[in-house]
């Protein structure tokens, strides 16, 4: 986030819930290695990025796009085994959870939000005027806090559950999603974006006939490669995608993105075929970040949590003297001192380890 904020004058002119809000800068400059954001950095197969070509190719662009992405939506559905009507697609998981929020959170409504995690649902939610309640994950395994959980989601508009969590990584057992969808009487979001990465996490949609105000997002930005396209989607009763359809702009998905989307969910078998080596990989990063004596907690997602002392400055340092980038979670409340890795190839994290190395040295030999 920017240190400097809105302008006095802006602050002005915009409505309350604007005027705290700090334009969004996620920390990008140009580097060699770049694992902040959790994008996927292993190469896809070349069929598929033939796949994806010829698709692109092979779209007009002079007209609008179909607005509801409906070719997409049935590729998604056949993959679930769902209805088309179960689905909606969104520009990004980002905009659907906007859209989520505007609809059943706002002035008088209350968001159940569970930090540390992901942390646009608060944003989004004051934004668009509902009472964000926090309950905050245990501090040292970050697992929600299950019967204060319960107990404030009785009187939710809305609850967020991030399985696994950004940036903890840790799941929550498939058990607990259904208590909360029971508890709460209005709409649960689970977050999977990074389900896909957790092989043995059973996915929330299985639990889509039993309960009505379930939401179950994912994203191809991660396990597919696909962030810079902006395709996300939700799968839920029909009655919840029509409020959807109902609050979403028609043209948010653009014709591009929706073609390269369809192409990948076609040969999604080509598209996860990474996904064991990222899980290797994790393994093998975590052990290196163990092995430099640091605090590391295990991960279900493409991302690893660690605490190093001073991470503010090390993550400063990895930047500047190494050109590495790394996310800087110490200012986050429960994640002092933190930084979030995400698996690179093994060439990055291997870089990331070296450099590590090297910040710490004089820590680790206490010289
Ligand atoms: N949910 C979580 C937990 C995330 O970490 C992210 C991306 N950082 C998203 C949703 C949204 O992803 P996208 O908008 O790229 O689909």
């Amino acid at each position: 986030m920017n240190d400097v904020g809105l302008s006095e004058r802006a602050r002005s002119l915009v409505r309350p819930e604007v005027a705290d809000l700090d334009p969004y800068d996620p920390g990008f400059v140009e580097c060699r290695v770049n694992l902040s954001a959790n994008e996927s950095t292993w190469p896809r197969p070349e069929a598929l990025e033939r796949a994806v070509h010829d698709a692109l190719v092979a779209t007009p662009l002079n007209r609008y796009p179909d607005p509801m992405a409906n070719g997409l939506r049935d590729a998604i559905a056949a993959w679930h085994g769902v209805g088309r009507s179960q689905v909606v697609v969104g520009n990004g998981g980002d905009e659907l959870i906007f859209d989520l929020l505007l609809a059943f959170g706002g002035p008088g409504r209350t968001v159940l939000d569970m930090p540390p995690t992901f942390s646009v649902y608060d944003i989004y939610g004051r934004l668009v005027g509902s009472t964000v309640v926090a309950v905050p994950r245990d501090p040292e395994t970050f697992e929600p806090v299950w019967d204060e959980v319960l107990a404030a989601a009785r009187t939710a508009d809305v609850a967020v559950l991030t399985t696994p969590n950004n940036p903890t990584g840790n799941t929550v057992a498939l058990g607990r999603v259904e208590a909360l969808c029971e508890a709460c009487p209005g709409v649960v979001l689970v977050d999977e974006a990074y389900g896909e990465f957790a092989p043995s996490m059973e996915s929330a949609a299985s639990l889509l006939d039993r309960h009505p105000n379930l939401c179950v997002l994912h994203t191809l930005s991660k396990a597919f490669g696909m962030a810079g396209a902006r395709v996300g989607y939700i799968l839920a009763s029909p009655e919840l995608v029509d409020v959807f359809a109902a609050v979403r702009q028609p043209y948010t998905v653009n014709v591009l993105s929706q073609a390269a989307a369809t192409a990948v969910v076609e040969g999604r078998d080509l598209a996860l075929a990474s996904v064991a080596d990222v899980v290797a990989e994790r393994g093998r990063l975590t052990e290196g970040l163990l092995a430099l004596g640091l605090r590391v907690w295990d991960s279900e997602a493409n991302f690893v949590l660690v605490r190093v002392p001073g991470a503010h400055v090390v993550r400063e340092r990895l930047a500047c003297d190494f050109s590495i980038l790394v996310r800087d979670l110490s200012s986050t409340p429960g994640l002092e001192d933190c930084l979030r890795v995400t698996v690179g190839t093994p060439e990055e994290d291997d870089a990331v380890l070296d450099a590590l190395r090297q910040i710490l040295r004089p820590v680790i030999s206490g010289t």
